[in-house]
């Protein structure tokens, strides 16, 4: 009895993978879902929006971007985790939600490592420490000198509690020896408006939602992640020249689904996002950000994922960082 039974079971699994793979090769055949983990405007929308439209023309069907904002990402990246692995629930891959918010918080939902599928990294971008125009200072040393003067007067916008934001900013502080408060938004577009608005004054963000802002002068640039100094902003320092290497990290923005995606599917989104970053139109709108195009394979990308889950693990510990 035992016996039949595990063989009963075995074929329904055979049969199960079998339907897998006649799926995974008719795969797309209905519009599939990008989700970004955070409100419209900040940088994972922005990728997004760039790619999935020539990605959609390259698989052959629509790709439709859906916003899905709240705990630093953790909300999105949960239901993307809990999507059937079909490829037609996919999702942006953030640092927050797969290294930062994870690192931080020991009730995270999933594991950034176990529970999705990478795919493709589609970009490196700077991150940048700006002011309004209001704050007394247009430059690193002013800048450091104006909050060691006031200790807590000052606070600071992030896109969300125990993402990238937070935590290198947390990190910058404790290595700079300054004190700001934090306030987290359900990401980086509605902590720009708040800090172009003058509600905050200092934000951290990524570079390619800050930068419209920086270019019109309604946020001031203080100093940025990023390997060299940035060809947009010749005059901004990077973290490094401040000496303060650890917190010259770039954020990365790709593309993963849930664990157990099916090779072909990987495969199919993985070669539709090269073939849309054939196109120099959309390897501009990329670049012009002062971001750089990856475009890795799935081994690498998790790789990537798994190496920058340690650093912030390592971060976490070092500096004793913990949730609020
Ligand atoms: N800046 C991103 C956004 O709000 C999220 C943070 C990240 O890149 O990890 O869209």
């Amino acid at each position: 009895m035992k016996r039949r039974t595990s063989w009963v079971a075995a074929a329904a699994l055979l049969a199960l993978g079998a339907s897998a793979s006649v799926l995974a090769q008719t795969y797309p055949n209905k519009v599939v879902r990008l989700q970004v983990p955070f409100a419209p405007g900040g940088t994972t929308d922005i990728v997004a929006r760039v790619i999935s439209e020539p990605l959609g023309k390259a698989l052959g069907q629509s790709v439709i971007v859906e916003n899905k904002a709240g705990g630093g990402g953790v909300v999105g990246a949960t239901e993307t985790v809990r999507a059937t692995p079909d490829g037609y629930s996919l999702g942006m891959a953030t640092v927050s939600t797969t290294a930062a918010n994870p690192a931080i918080n020991p009730k995270n939902p999933y594991n950034p490592v176990t529970d999705f599928t990478p795919i493709i990294n589609i970009a490196a971008t700077p991150n940048v420490i700006a002011v309004h125009p209001s704050f007394p200072a247009r430059n690193y040393k002013d800048f450091v000198a104006e909050l060691k003067k006031n200790p807590g007067k000052y606070s600071y916008a992030s896109s969300g509690t125990g993402g990238i934001g937070h935590l290198q900013t947390e990190l910058w502080k404790s290595l700079a020896g300054v004190f700001i408060t934090h306030i987290p938004y359900r990401g980086a577009g509605p902590a720009l408006n708040d800090t172009v608005a003058g509600q905050v004054p200092i934000i951290f963000d990524n570079m390619p939602s800050a930068l419209p802002f920086i270019q019109t002068g309604k946020l001031i640039p203080i100093v940025v992640a990023a390997p060299q100094r940035l060809t947009q902003l010749p005059n901004v320092p990077t973290f490094k020249e401040v000496g303060l290497e650890p917190v010259n990290r770039m954020a990365y923005y790709g593309i993963l689904g849930p664990k157990n995606l099916p090779k072909e599917v990987v495969d199919k989104v993985s070669n539709g996002v090269k073939k849309a970053l054939e196109d120099p139109a959309v390897r501009k709108r990329i670049e012009d950000t002062g971001s750089l195009i990856v475009a890795n394979t799935p081994d690498q990308f998790a790789a990537q994922i798994k190496a920058e889950f340690e650093v912030y693990k390592k971060v976490v510990d070092a500096q004793g960082l913990k949730l609020d």
